[in-house]
């Protein structure tokens, strides 16, 4: 998009309120249900040990065997499964969702079932997502690229995640580490996380790192799509030889000494590199795929893939259809050349700030990707959850959905509620459960333990 450099889609849809109370399930429901998932799972043991001639699939199985060749007994097997009680069982957990924006300029409470974001609490329950990070994301070209205004406008995005957590904790609990997911999923609550998308809001400030760890932060970007002095984006040209410097090195440590993650999502090749050369604690990808599939900046190199597997990190992949399948992109950009008469239209009659003008032309866009583009499956986001698994194995895998900042979904992943469809697509393909659970949270919960140990909570 124009105001987002070659490699954007961060943007936005709105909020409306039709009401639906959440139920919270009472702790007898849950062991009820664990029971059923438990007699579930043996029955599942006892086909795939027992039943399927060959005995239970293994991931190096799946890896290589495309979807449409997997075995019959592969089938029955998974056929056992039922991917809702998967994550009814395990503990999921997206790394990345832009939905505080719409809480913030738009009112949308996302207690209820809403229409226009792609997640709310209603339907993290549906999907049996446990926990979510919620990006506090700056737009530097509206708030700067340091400075006052962008510290102003993350410090108002966290408060508007802690006032969830404060005012409904019948619901919700902001956690920071992970026993308090593991609590939270325990006491059937919904976790919020703090990730910052882009270091903005540090205003250049070393002692800034620590002031946003004491708020509730636990993993940051360098950079979003535009570089910043210290740290270069995949998103502008400054990015192509921009990696970190000395102040940028710094930062990368202090995150290590306090316990934040390091997030290389949107960092240039260069600034990757120097970040996997700094930081002594594993890496993550918050939200990023394989350019091996799709071929854009914003993916990861099969070398880089394998370098944040060695720190010990996750790449979460990321459902914004222009990562997932490759010529998507060029086919929304034939689209945006169409609608751009309607989109500025759109923002020229918004009335209010930069975000919020912002949000008025990504509905518009939203609702034309959606006429004119066909979108790929859940299958080709799997492709990219292979390709990982093939090169560094199931440890190094998670989800980083980017909910609520893409204006196009993947064909039967359209909000929170629909994650058990990518459970369902791992099963059939010959993940286990036990691979499965890595991969919904299990291997981000082992980095925020890796990443805790050695700092004081
Ligand atoms: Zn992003």
């Amino acid at each position: 998009m124009p105001a987002r450099g070659p490699t954007t889609y961060h943007q936005k849809h709105t909020t409306l309120n039709v009401t639906e109370r959440i139920e919270k399930p009472s702790v007898k429901a849950r062991a009820a249900r664990r029971l059923t998932l438990l007699i579930i799972h043996l029955a599942a043991l006892f086909l795939a040990c027992c039943g399927a001639p060959g005995g239970k699939l293994t991931t190096e199985h799946s890896k290589e065997t495309p979807a449409t060749e997997v075995s019959k007994a592969a089938t029955e097997t998974a056929d056992a499964h039922d991917p809702s009680a998967v994550h009814r069982r395990a503990i999921a957990i997206d790394m990345h969702a832009d939905t505080v924006q719409f809480m913030l300029d738009d009112g949308a409470d996302i207690n209820q079932r809403l229409t226009t974001t792609h997640l709310d609490a209603v339907r993290m329950r549906e999907g049996g997502l446990d926990a979510q990070f919620f990006s506090i994301w700056v737009e530097p070209q509206y708030y700067g690229f340091k400075g006052e205004r962008a510290v102003a406008r993350a410090d108002e995005q966290i408060k508007t995640v802690r006032a969830l957590a404060e005012q409904h904790p019948e619901t919700w609990t902001l956690a920071t580490t992970a026993e308090e997911i593991r609590r939270a999923a325990r006491e059937g609550k919904l976790a919020a996380l703090l990730g910052l998308e882009g270091g903005y809001a540090i205003d250049e400030k070393l002692e800034s790192v620590e002031r946003y760890y004491r708020i509730g932060v636990r993993y940051m970007s360098p950079a979003w799509t535009y570089s910043v002095s210290w740290a270069g984006s995949s998103g502008d040209t400054e990015g192509r030889t921009r990696g970190l410097n000395e102040f940028g090195r710094k930062v990368i440590r202090e995150m290590n000494r306090l316990g934040i993650m390091v997030d290389v999502s949107h960092v240039s090749d260069k600034t990757f590199w120097d970040i996997v050369e700094t930081s002594t604690k594993p890496v993550i990808a918050t939200h990023s795929n394989c350019r091996a599939i799709s071929d854009v900046p914003r993916n990861l190199t099969d070398e880089q893939i394998r370098a944040i597997a060695k720190t010990g990190g996750v790449v979460s992949v990321v459902f914004y259809p222009a990562f997932v399948e490759a010529g998507w992109k060029e086919r929304k950009d034939a689209v945006d050349r169409e609608i751009q008469t309607l989109v500025d239209e759109a923002s020229r009659r918004a009335q209010g700030g930069p975000s919020i003008k912002r949000i008025a032309r990504d509905r518009v866009r939203e609702r034309e990707y959606a006429r004119r583009l066909s979108m790929p499956g859940v299958a080709r986001v799997v492709d990219h959850i292979d390709h990982i698994v093939k090169l560094v194995g199931i440890e190094h895998v998670g989800v980083g959905s980017d909910f609520d900042g893409i204006q196009a979904t993947p064909a039967g992943l359209s909000s929170v509620a629909d994650l058990p469809n990518l459970t369902a697509e791992l099963l059939r393909r010959g993940y286990t459960e036990e691979d499965v659970d890595k991969i919904l949270g299990g291997n981000i919960l082992r980095v925020m333990e890796e990443v805790e140990r050695g700092t004081q909570q």
